[in-house]
């Protein structure tokens, strides 16, 4: 559960640190938008100043990190890959008149599909309908030769018609991909493909529970890498590996894996690559330890990589990993920063308002560095987070530290794509706030993400015998709460002044005021009206904002005030601001470490998930008058090897002209080796 997202908000940051003039002046960040959604494109600057040997490591590492998608849609759901290929058969077969409104909507549904790797939104996990009519649909695959269409063996055009219709157009089907209501069954009542049939949530945690030895001071990840299903009455587990479930696409990943193995910069590298090799290749989750444990060790290494079932938030109950993919390379220059920050790591567990109960007498391992994203693979494609933090495992990150980078190029790139766009114009307070914003919002943001990613997931620990897994469906919101406190904490503190991480002793305003107003306000124009939060960094931030403004309330810290009919944040008391959340970052540490259930569930269920009506409809309407969307995505540069009349490769060339289209049915094409079914339903 490590992992950040951009805090929503198009905020305009006009001093963005390591911003290289000239050459990006003509750079398009903004490649299209459509229904909900923006489409923005990335600098990978430094690329070029890289090795050969490197250059083609990053260039393998890529085709791995894009043989994966196929997995991610049929892991999302059990009919992704069936409906995308049925759209993309029409999109490029179609010989009907393509100006109709019906046929126009087809096309959004697709891109949406595209972009959510599935028919569930990727931001709210619920089913978004097609615009177009199913009488239109049926008609457009009709129309479009039957050798297209993925058919079942022996499926007539007809009964795939009829099987499809309501999956896409009932909206009471399949209506959401992770079900987070405490009041449902949350495996029974989630869309997403992890389980089969007829399992339920408490046969789920029983299955895994077992599994666990309380005396096992490493135990593996159970059920990381598999989907449960029911065999003649009887959970039995279908291990994603070579030869098991997901099996080409695995061996894909794997042979560019090899041939990434042979240009490794040190055998650290080649260490972690063949370790997980041997993890895909035996779906042994005690190697898939072993990796990550040489992977957090391989810290002197230029480029790196993220590749395999790594994050657990699309199963409700956190067994389940989507798979997911990046290669990067460290930004030398900005890595100053966190390395100052991991340098101090003890300073900052030993000064965090926290129990001492539940702090670490030694902090190990906090290698942290600022990297420079070069692809995003899988469930980190086209939304990515912006910073990453693992491994997951707690023993390891005990044991061994954990790695945490910031990805620099990601966050520079939403910034420059909403230069200019008006949205701090309408929703920031004050030209003083404006003022903090433009000064400091870049320096401060970066230094969150940083102390989010680096200490704050890093920091404290489970008294003995609490289960990580305690707090259940919350412990993803509290566990990103835990992290962002910290990171809000000490971002206030003078310690960051004195260190150099930031330049004023007000700068930390900008984030304070950036970080209420998204939580309280500007945040909700991702949630469709009527709609609670779902998603878990967006509970997180809803939580901590609304538990400030009531908590300050009789002191006046923070208040939402109208001015002309338009509701604004305003804080009164930034030091008060910062106590409460440091009272607050104790209390969640204590949850945390006591696994205490009942406390996550008060905390989040009061102030993580309910939407006021009436603020949601205003800010809602305020932004759609910007023309703003609320969910941004990327698309990726496109590598080509340049060979030499023998077939060695001489370079590797980076271009950034793909449109979001082309590259989606490009990715398709090229890297799509699984079947459209998996299994048998
Ligand atoms: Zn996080």
């Amino acid at each position: 559960m490590k992992k950040i997202l951009m805090l929503m908000t198009a905020t305009v940051l006009l001093s963005c640190s390591g911003e290289k003039k000239g050459k990006e002046d003509n750079f398009n960040f903004r490649v299209e938008q459509f229904a909900d959604l923006q489409i923005l494109r990335y600098q990978v600057p430094g690329f070029e100043e890289l090795s050969l040997k490197q250059k083609e490591l990053i260039y393998y590492l890529s085709q791995a990190a894009l043989e994966g998608r196929d997995i991610l849609f049929d892991q999302n759901f059990k009919y992704n890959l069936a409906i995308r290929r049925t759209l993309e058969a029409i999109y490029e077969n179609y010989q009907g008149d393509k100006s109709t409104e019906d046929y126009n909507q087809l096309v959004i549904y697709l891109k949406r599909v595209w972009f959510s790797n599935g028919i569930h939104h990727s931001n709210s996990e619920e089913k978004f309908l097609p615009g177009c009519s199913p009488a239109f649909f049926a008609e457009a695959v009709k129309s479009i030769d039957a050798s297209l269409l993925p058919l079942e063996e022996g499926e007539t055009v007809e009964a795939f018609i009829e099987k499809l219709t309501p999956v896409m157009f009932d909206p009471s089907l399949y209506a959401i991909k992770v079900n987070q209501d405490p009041n449902v069954d949350a495996i029974k009542n989630s869309a997403n493909n992890y389980y089969g049939e007829n399992i339920t949530a408490a046969e789920v945690k029983k299955f895994y529970g077992d599994m666990l030895d309380p005396n096992d001071a490493t135990p593996v990840s159970y059920g990381l890498n598999s989907r449960l299903i029911k065999e003649d009455g009887k959970l039995v587990e279908k291990v994603w590996k070579i030869g098991g479930l997901y099996s080409p696409a695995i061996e894909r990943i794997v042979n560019w894996l090899k041939l990434a193995e042979n240009v490794a910069e040190n055998d650290k590298q080649k260490q972690v690559i063949q370790t997980l090799i041997e993890y895909y290749q035996t779906g042994d989750l005690k190697k898939f330890d072993a990796y990550n444990i040489v992977w957090v060790q391989d810290t002197l290494s230029r480029t790196d990589f993220v590749n395999g079932f790594v994050e657990t938030y699309g199963d409700p109950l956190g067994f389940k990993a989507s798979w997911e993919a990046i290669s990067n390379f460290k930004d030398l220059e900005a890595t100053k920063r966190t390395e100052i920050i991991s340098s101090n790591a003890q300073w900052f567990e030993d000064h965090s308002p926290t129990d001492s109960r539940f702090k670490k007498d030694k902090v190990t391992g906090v290698s942290a560095k600022v990297i420079t994203v070069a692809i995003l693979g899988g469930d980190c494609y086209p939304t990515t987070p912006i910073g990453i933090n693992l491994p997951n495992s707690n023993w390891i990150r005990k044991d061994y530290g954990s790695k945490s980078v910031t990805m620099q190029n990601i966050t520079h790139a939403y910034f420059k794509a909403a230069e200019g766009n008006g949205f701090n114009e309408e929703f920031v307070w004050s030209d003083t706030e404006r003022e903090l914003i433009k000064k400091y919002g870049a320096m401060t943001s970066d230094l969150n993400i940083d102390l989010h990613e680096c200490l704050g997931h890093g920091s404290g620990q489970l008294l003995p015998g609490v289960s990580p897994d305690a707090l259940e469906i919350y412990g993803a919101a509290i566990e990103e709460t835990r992290a962002d406190l910290f990171a809000l904490y000490f971002t206030a503190d003078p310690k960051t002044v004195q260190l150099g991480l930031l330049n004023n002793d007000d700068a930390y305003k900008a984030e304070y005021y950036r970080f209420m107003m998204n939580g309280l306000m500007t945040q909700l124009v991702r949630i469709e009206p009527g709609k609670t939060i779902q998603q878990t960094h967006m509970r997180n931030r809803a939580l901590i904002a609304h538990w400030i403004l009531e908590k300050g309330a009789k002191d006046n810290v923070v208040e939402l005030v109208k001015r002309d009919g338009k509701t604004f944040v305003v804080i009164n008391d930034y030091e008060k601001m910062r106590t409460l959340i440091g009272e607050l970052l104790a209390e969640i540490q204590r949850i945390k470490s006591e696994g205490d259930f009942k406390a996550a569930q008060h905390l989040v269920e009061t102030y993580a998930v309910q939407v006021d009506p009436v603020l949601h409809r205003e800010i809602l309407d305020r932004y759609e008058k910007l023309n703003l969307t609320p969910h941004r995505g990327f698309v990726n540069p496109v590598y080509e090897a340049v060979k030499d009349k023998k077939g060695n490769i001489t370079n590797i060339k980076i271009s950034y002209t793909e449109g979001y289209t082309e590259q989606m049915l490009r990715y398709s094409k090229d890297y799509s080796s699984l079947p459209s079914y998996n299994f048998k339903p």
